[in-house]
Order: C-alpha cells, then sequence, then structure tokens
C-alpha cells in the first residue's frame, strides 16, 4: 500500500515541477510516507529525523514533511499560517517538521507546498478529484503494478491502528479500477496486486455478473478479461470474506494466482477473540481445507503475533499446531507490540515478557525453515513459469513462481526482465529455489 501511495505522491510532485533526487541528502524537499502498523515501522521513521535535523543544520532550506498512517490530521507548522495548522500530535511535538498530510489529503498536497514555499506551487487535484485513488500514479515497475482497490478497515482487530490511521472502508468505483489496469496493460502491465487492508471485502454497487455473493471476485472476473494482464495477485484479505465463490474465482479465472494470503494472526480461539478477528481456529482450518481442496498447487501464507497481550504457553502451542497442520509457504511473524490508542494498548495487558516473544518468534521460524526445506525439496524436477523481476549482484536473475515461490537463475538471454519463462527447479532451499531456463 505505502509503495502504491508514494507512486501517487510521485505523480503530484512531478506534476507540480519537482525533480528528483536518489539520496535524502541531494534533496531540498523531503517527504516520509509512514507506516505505523508496527513499532519497529515507527522507529524508522524517528532513524530519519536524527539524519534530517543533521541535513536541516548544513541546509536551512530543506523542507519536510510526512505522511501515512503515522498523520491523523493534515496542516503546516505554526511559522507559515495561522490557517491549517495541523493539530496532530507527532507534528506538534516535533521541531523538524514543516508540513503533514493524511494520504487521503494528497490531492491537496500543492496547497500545503504553496504555503511553505510562498508562492503558488502547481494546482490542486482536489476539485477534480473524489478521492486520492484518481491520482494517476507514476509506476516505479512499469510490468509489475499496484492498484488500491479500498482503503480504511471496519473490521477493529484489537491491536491494530488502522482503522484509527486509515478511517472507515472506503471502496473505489469498479469502473475506474478497470480503466486504470486496462490503462497499465497497454502501457506493459503483465502483473497486477490489487491493494486493500481487506481488499476481498470490496464493495461496489450494481448487480454482479458472474458472482453474486462476493462483489471482490467480481471485480477479478472483470480484470481477467483485461488482455495484456497475464497474473492477478491480491492483498490483503480478511478469512472472514474468504467465502466459496472467491475460492471458485481463483480456480474459474485463469490468471488469478494459485497464491492466498491468509492471515491467521493466532491459531488459538482464544487469543482470536481477545483480538477481536472474527473467527475460531476451526473456521480459519475450515476455509484453508477448501482453499488446498480446490485450487491446484497453492501457495499459502499468513501474518501471525506472537505474544499477543495475556498469551500463555498451551495458547502458543495452538499456534504452533495451526503452522503444521497448514504447512504455510511463508509467514511474517511479528512480536506483539502495543499501538497507542488501539483497544489492546487502553484495556489489555502486554504482559508476555519480551525474551518469550523473543523464543516464540524463533521457534515459529524454525518452524517454518524445517517446513520449507521439506516441501521445496519435492519441487525438483517441477517447471514453473518465472515472471522476472531483477537481476541480482552476480548476474543471475530472480523472479517468481504463481503460488509465490522466489525462483533464481542463469540465463544467456539478458532481455528477460518484466517476461514470463518456463524454468525447471534443480536446487531448493528454505527460502529460495534454483533453477535453470528451459527452451
Ligand atoms: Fe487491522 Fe484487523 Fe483491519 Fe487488518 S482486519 S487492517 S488487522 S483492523
Amino acid at each position: 500500500m505505502n509503495i502504491s501511495d508514494s507512486e501517487r505522491i510521485h505523480t503530484v510532485m512531478k506534476d507540480a515541477g519537482f525533480g528528483f533526487e536518489a539520496r535524502m541528502e541531494e534533496a531540498d524537499l523531503i517527504i516520509m510516507n509512514t507506516c505505523s502498523v508496527k513499532q519497529k515501522a515507527e522507529d524508522k521513521v524517528w532513524g530519519h529525523f536524527n539524519k534530517i535535523k543533521h541535513l536541516r543544520r548544513k541546509n536551512k532550506n530543506v523542507r519536510v514533511g510526512l505522511t501515512g498512517c503515522m498523520v491523523r490530521e493534515s496542516g503546516v507548522a505554526k511559522a507559515y499560517a495561522s490557517e491549517l495548522i495541523s493539530k496532530d500530535k507527532l507534528f506538534q511535538s516535533s521541531d523538524m517538521l514543516d508540513f503533514v498530510f493524511r494520504i487521503e489529503d494528497l490531492p491537496r498536497l500543492n496547497s500545503y507546498l504553496s504555503i511553505v514555499y510562498n508562492k503558488e506551487i502547481g494546482q490542486d487535484y482536489s476539485d477534480e478529484l473524489t478521492s486520492y485513488f484518481g491520482v494517476r500514479p507514476e509506476y516505479a515497475q512499469s510490468f509489475q503494478v499496484y492498484v488500491p482497490v479500498q482503503t480504511g478497515c471496519n473490521k477493529f482487530c484489537t491491536y491494530c491502528i488502522v482503522p484509527f490511521t486509515r478511517k472507515r472502508e472506503v471502496s473505489r468505483s469498479m469502473q475506474e479500477i478497470i480503466e486504470e489496469v486496462k490503462a497499465l496493460a497497454d502501457q506493459g502491465a503483465r502483473e497486477v496486486t490489487l491493494l486493500g487492508q481487506t481488499v476481498n471485502s470490496y464493495s461496489h454497487p450494481g448487480s454482479p455478473e458472474e458472482y453474486s455473493k462476493n462483489n471482490f471476485a467480481e471485480l477479478l472476473f472483470h480484470i481477467n478479461k483485461i488482455p495484456g494482464i497475464a497474473r492477478i495477485r491480491y492483498t490483503s484479505p480478511h478469512p472472514m470474506d474468504m467465502n466459496s465463490e472467491l475460492i471458485r474465482a481463483h480456480v474459474e479465472l485463469e490468471k488469478v494466482c494459485n497464491h492466498v494470503h491468509l492471515p491467521a494472526q493466532s491459531g488459538d480461539t482464544e487469543v482470536l477473540r481477545r483480538m477481536n478477528r472474527k473467527y475460531t481456529r476451526e473456521r480459519y482450518m475450515e476455509v484453508v481445507r477448501e482453499v488446498k481442496e480446490k485450487i491446484p498447487d497453492v501457495g499459502i501464507t499468513t501474518d501471525i503475533i506472537v505474544g499477543f497481550c495475556g498469551e500463555t504457553d498451551e495458547e502458543f502451542e495452538q499456534t504452533s499446531a495451526l503452522f503444521r497442520e497448514v504447512e504455510f509457504d511463508t509467514s511474517f511473524t511479528s512480536r506483539y507490540s502495543s499501538r497507542k490508542g488501539t483497544y489492546s494498548d487502553k484495556n489489555l495487558l502486554d504482559d508476555v515478557p519480551s525474551s518469550v516473544k523473543a523464543a516464540r518468534w524463533h521457534h515459529l521460524n524454525n518452524l517454518m525453515i524445517e517446513i520449507l526445506m521439506e516441501k521445496n525439496a519435492k519441487l525438483i524436477g517441477k517447471t514453473y513459469a518465472i515472471l522476472t523481476e531483477k537481476v541480482l549482484p552476480d548476474g543471475r536473475f530472480e523472479g517468481m513462481t504463481t503460488n509465490y515461490k522466489r525462483v533464481q537463475f542463469q540465463s544467456k538471454k539478458k532481455d528477460i526482465i518484466g517476461k514470463i519463462i518456463p524454468v525447471q527447479i534443480t536446487h531448493s532451499k528454505e527460502f529460495v529455489l534454483l533453477g535453470k531456463p528451459i527452451s
């Protein structure tokens, strides 16, 4: 989501006449696009603040702005104007920032810049656009694109700050999304990843043609018809909205990848209740079973939080057991860190010692490596279609299978970035497969 938002910020700034510097040290305007989902993500921003302090000492003309999930209210610093001063708490507590804006206020960015620079900078988009989604982004990679379809969240997991920062769920119009993907396909996009906080709760008015119970599956149905697009991915779904129609879409729509990211967060029903995840271990496993049974050669990945408030050894053991049962292809595992303002921060005790959280994290990581070593070894000899993404420093290429396996290989052909080529697997490691292209 942040990559996609940054691409939109890039467009607005370019239209306003700004050039771009590869290194922060060379720039005289710095905009940080933040994430606040974990403490670690926020710490990164504080780390950059120290660097910026140093840069500002050297160059008084450097201006600094902040956006993304750490920002609650848009505006400029007191020094620039008597109106439009942001009451954002983080902004008020820092003397480093000249302006802040909620990402949803991106169409008004030029107004804030005009105040900060005390001259007319570009034109606001806010008169023409109903939302920031309408800003057509400048994509970082032309063959692999991220398209937001929805933002915000109505689920209110007790540990999560997103419903407070991104606010309630808003879906884009289906027509607008289809037009954007068509335009991208015309410019060479092969793989599109649809984005949303709970992407599969996407909703739209109107009568569906194919999938009557799942608006997101209907969206996949329309995108599947766009010529030029070869692969469709999406992230991040919520297990509660992963219904049979959406699973059917994976089977029927040939461009929808056989990869399902299914954030479990915990394998214990009582912990899931404290997290307000709205499903039980049993319901989660029902979805997994249906996904495995219906989608051929499916890759299943997940997100797990260890050490959530009050998590006992027995409750954690349920998560380990879930891991073994599902045999996840990857887990993005994090140690619980309390986010200010959330329900769990206000009402639950963050009482699992950090040494226990660390031990549980390592346990799951080792388990994942063990499972992947075994699963990946079975793939030797198989051939996969790889979308080549990049060249590694040693000259080999790297790309992904449709079911989310990373594959590295050598190729005599050098113009294969962005192309889909068949690669036979020759060796396996825990996080990567090695192979050779076949003609
Ligand atoms: Fe946060 Fe839960 Fe919404 Fe995901 S579903 S964005 S974890 S509140």
